[in-house]
């Protein structure tokens, strides 16, 4: 009996899981669901984006043509609302639920803004996705000046392509030198150099306080020392957390991420995490180390269909010293079904969505169509 992969999460974690799991096995039955509206996208390109150095079809990274052709079931703006992982299924806001033999968790991190008056105003900005470096990218013809929030990566890549867009920028800081909790002294002046080179503005010691409005958006931002600065949109690089709720209401050990043993296995039978979601509990990135290293969700996302795979390894290879997966404790063993295929409900793959509103989520069950029984599985094209 064909297994049924589900996958919640159509990042790097995710998009990398569900190829490796199609290479390990050409038959396996591989659905991912995303919240997003658009296919697999490289985050770290929406800055060339909002410069306007990659366009939106550029940045795409994979189309639902690809997807079809290996064989993965995607199911884009489709929010995963439930897991019970005793019944082995996943629900939504709307329509059936659907089984599954085994989950992935790749549901990454949100940003969370600072905790500021006034940070929900039009104008305010996050810069997390493909939908909302769009919305940015078309406000910007009206944005003279701006103010971003916060130091990191999220900032800096903010900060460059606004000033090459013309956009006057302010760039706050916490304290005397750029981004301490990842920059030694050295890195921070080099990065401040950069950036005050390309003209942006660097403040230092300079908290946000409130955000101001005016006719209804954003006009300025009061710092700390009570000055105010001009801002007709404030963009956030904000702290992140591990997208976790799931999880967390289904019981599962969660610390600051989904906990997960060295083979990518969470707390709860056939329920595996990666990517930035995840929380290694043991090996050099666990603890305080594991959360939100940028470079783990690629490379991670590798983890659990090879090490979990009777199929061959793909790249990049697995960190050494992890021994092969027992058979029985794999993500792609073979086929546990509790329930046979035709009991099960299975949503239609997505083919050529997005159906419903932008932003807006959709159960499998929506009004594009559903078989609750039969594989769906979109022809190679
Ligand atoms: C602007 C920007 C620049 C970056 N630059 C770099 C860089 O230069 N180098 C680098 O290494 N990293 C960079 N990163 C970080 C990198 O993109 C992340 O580490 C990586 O995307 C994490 O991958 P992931 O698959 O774990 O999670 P994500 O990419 O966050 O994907 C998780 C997905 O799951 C979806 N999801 C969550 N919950 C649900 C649910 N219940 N139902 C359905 N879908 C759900 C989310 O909407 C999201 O699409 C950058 C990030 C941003 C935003």
């Amino acid at each position: 009996m064909t297994t049924h992969f589900v996958i919640i999460g159509n990042g790097a974690a995710g998009y990398r899981a569900a190829k490796a799991l199609h290479r390990a096995d050409a038959d396996a039955q591989i659905s991912v669901f995303s919240d997003e509206r658009y296919p697999f996208y490289l985050r770290r390109q929406l800055g060339d984006y909002l410069s306007g150095a990659l366009s939106l079809e550029e940045v795409i990274f994979q189309s639902r043509n690809a997807y079809r052709r290996e064989r993965i079931d995607l199911f884009l703006m489709t929010r995963i609302t439930g897991l019970d992982p005793a019944e082995h299924r996943v629900t939504f806001a709307s329509g059936p639920p659907v089984h599954y033999d085994r989950l992935l968790l790749a549901t990454g991190t949100r940003a969370v803004p600072p905790p500021i008056p006034g940070r929900d105003l039009p104008g305010v900005a996050t810069f997390d996705t493909l939908t909302e470096a769009s919305a940015l990218r078309s406000s910007l013809r009206a944005v003279e000046q701006a103010v971003i929030l916060r130091e990191g990566i999220i900032g800096l890549s903010l900060a460059e392509c606004l000033v090459a867009r013309g956009v006057g920028v302010t760039h706050l800081m916490a304290g005397d030198r750029f981004w301490p909790e990842m920059l030694d002294e050295t890195a921070s002046r080099r990065v401040e150099t950069l950036l005050e080179d390309q003209g942006v503005r660097l403040l230092r010691a300079a908290a946000p306080r409130r955000i101001i409005a005016t006719a209804g958006r954003c006009g300025s931002v009061e710092i700390a020392d009570g000055r105010t600065l001009p801002a007709d949109l404030v963009a956030c690089g904000c702290r992140r957390e591990g997208a976790v709720d799931l999880a967390e209401a289904a019981g599962l050990d969660v610390g600051l991420g989904v906990r997960i043993d060295d083979t990518y296995r969470t707390s709860r039978p056939d329920i595996w995490a990666a990517g930035d979601a995840a929380e290694p509990t043991s090996g050099p990135l666990s603890g305080e180390a594991a959360v939100f290293c940028w470079q783990r969700a690629g490379s991670r996302a590798n983890g659990p269909p090879r090490r979990c795979s009777a199929g061959p390894p793909s790249p990049p290879a697995r960190p050494s010293g992890s021994g092969p997966a027992s058979s029985d404790t794999t993500w792609r063993s073979s086929a546990r079904a509790t329930s046979p295929p035709a009991a099960r409900s299975r949503p239609r793959a997505d083919t050529n969505r997005p159906t419903s509103t932008a932003g807006s989520s959709t159960g499998p069950a929506g009004s594009s169509g559903q078989s609750s029984s039969a594989r769906a599985r979109p022809s190679p094209n």
